[in-house]
């Protein structure tokens, strides 16, 4: 059923009612349509704060997205379309006074679907780090997720990037940049992105068609966030191979011949599927650069009433078979150095959720593990990273009953449930060599869905 609220609420005559009622109207988001463009800044206003970067590094990405002259401060009754604060000078408690002052100024005159992004050290755990400063940089992620809640009606997104020190140079912010104030990371906000310095990115990469020559596979692609993942890293230029269960042939075929990809059928709750994945990947295209672990089930019961068969059922599928076909792949040399592995966490594997003790020990098992792995990969340049969708409208969410997925739409900073595609373009960012920079995360795609006192 579609969100009501979001239907409505935008037409003159209901909109009024919904004003009088005292009901907030979910706002619209401008999302990505077709494939990235590399001028997202022209004709915007982009207002920004320095602090321990070197100014030319904004400035020269701010050229490369087709910005116009930087600005630091508003007249009052204009509005921004980006705000970039650069925090890495901030040491003390009282230098947070810097965040208050630019925010108390511009959060107000942010214009609908605005970006903010935020650019602050990540804590330093050397002993001559502890203390003030690294209390400080903390301080700036719970002011972050906080600005998030306050402007998300405007449907505007607020995200924090950590680098490790000010040196942090313009090929490594770029891709990050162009992703978070874009039309692609509409339904990313409240999140932290960790710029690893050792990230390989030799020159300045944008996202545009980036994935051009790139062989990606897709798992459980024949509909809802696999089908879409499989749509845009087509568009960006990959060739993609759309893998999903037999009984899903017909499904699978349609979606891989409207990208011109291929469609490989396995069950992935079966033991040869890592076999047949990988001997496929061998003949027809001797390697793959971009694997994407999207299949996943779900069969909720309370743990006392859960059938065994239901539990073994899930941990296969969403987390048994992802590491069974990984092991293989990398034993072979099936993935490419420069490689990309994305796996579909959720966000029930941070917080849990009831009847889904099975399907949450998956996910929170798949944050654990693109940690682990990240690490045992970094030599080739491999990343792997995941990604957790909060509230998804997919054939999955459908089957919800009606209050729990009215209340699953309305816990975001935006007030509405997030699309196939909000996940894909998470995806296909994480999957471009841009991306270098990023290894063992769990990005969420949840419309900012934290609660806390
Ligand atoms: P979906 O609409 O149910 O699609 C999943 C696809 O995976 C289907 O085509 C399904 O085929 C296929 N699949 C299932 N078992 C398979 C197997 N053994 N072998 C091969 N393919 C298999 O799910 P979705 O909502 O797009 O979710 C995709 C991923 O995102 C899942 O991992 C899910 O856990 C995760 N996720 C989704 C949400 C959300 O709100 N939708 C939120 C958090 C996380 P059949 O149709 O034959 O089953």
């Amino acid at each position: 059923m579609a969100d009501f609220l979001l239907e409505y609420g935008h037409k003159p005559g209901w909109k009024s009612i919904f004003n009088v009622l005292g009901i907030t109207v979910p706002p619209r988001l401008e999302r990505l349509k077709g494939s990235w463009k590399k001028q997202i800044l022209a004709g915007k206003k982009v207002v920004t704060a320095t602090g321990g970067i070197n100014a030319s590094v904004i400035s020269n990405i701010n050229d490369e997205l087709g910005g116009h002259a930087l600005i630091n401060s508003l007249p009052a009754d204009d509005r921004a379309d980006v705000l970039l604060f650069d925090a890495t000078g901030i040491e003390t408690v009282a230098q947070l006074k810097l965040l208050y002052d630019f925010f108390h100024a511009n959060a107000g005159k942010l214009a609908n679907n605005s970006r903010v992004v935020i650019i602050a050290l990540t804590p330093d755990p050397s002993p001559e780090g502890r203390g003030e400063r690294t209390a400080s940089q903390q301080a700036i992620e719970g002011f972050s997720r906080s600005v998030a809640k306050e402007v998300g009606r405007k449907g505007a997104t607020v995200n924090l990037v950590r680098v490790e020190n000010k040196s942090v140079t313009e090929n490594q912010l770029l891709p990050v940049l162009h992703f978070l104030f874009s039309e692609a990371s509409a339904f990313v906000t409240a999140q932290v992105f960790r710029i690893n310095s050792g990230g390989n990115v030799p020159q300045l990469v944008s996202l545009e068609k980036s994935l051009a020559g790139k062989v990606a596979l897709v798992t459980g692609a024949a509909r809802g966030i696999g089908e879409a993942t499989a749509r845009k890293l087509a568009a960006e230029g990959a060739t993609v191979i759309v893998l999903d269960r037999p009984e899903d042939s017909d499904a699978g075929k349609k979606v891989a011949e409207s990208i011109n990809g291929k469609f490989l059928t396995a069950d992935m709750s079966k033991e040869d599927s890592a076999t047949i994945i990988n001997d496929y990947l061998k003949k027809e295209f001797n390697g793959v650069d971009i694997v994407i672990h999207n299949a996943g089930i779900t069969r909720d019961k309370t743990i006392a009433k859960m059938d065994e068969k239901y539990w073994d059922m899930v941990l296969n599928v969403n987390l048994q078979a992802l590491i069974r076909t990984n092991n293989l792949l990398l034993k072979s040399g099936t993935i490419r150095k420069n490689g990309r592995i994305v796996c579909l966490s959720s966000i029930s594997g941070f917080s849990g959720n009831f009847g889904q003790t099975n399907y949450s020990a998956t996910k929170a098992g798949i944050i654990g593990y693109v940690k682990a792995l990240s690490e045992e990969l970094a030599d080739k340049n491999i990343t792997a990273n995941a990604v957790a969708p909060g509230f998804i409208e997919t054939k999955m969410t459908a089957k919800m009953p009606l209050f729990t997925k009215m209340g699953g739409r309305r816990l975001s900073n935006l007030n509405q449930g997030g699309l196939a595609e909000d996940v894909a373009d998470a995806i296909t960012f994480l999957s471009s060599p841009g991306a270098a920079v990023i290894s063992g995360q769990t990005l969420r795609v949840c419309g900012g869905s934290y609660i806390g006192a």
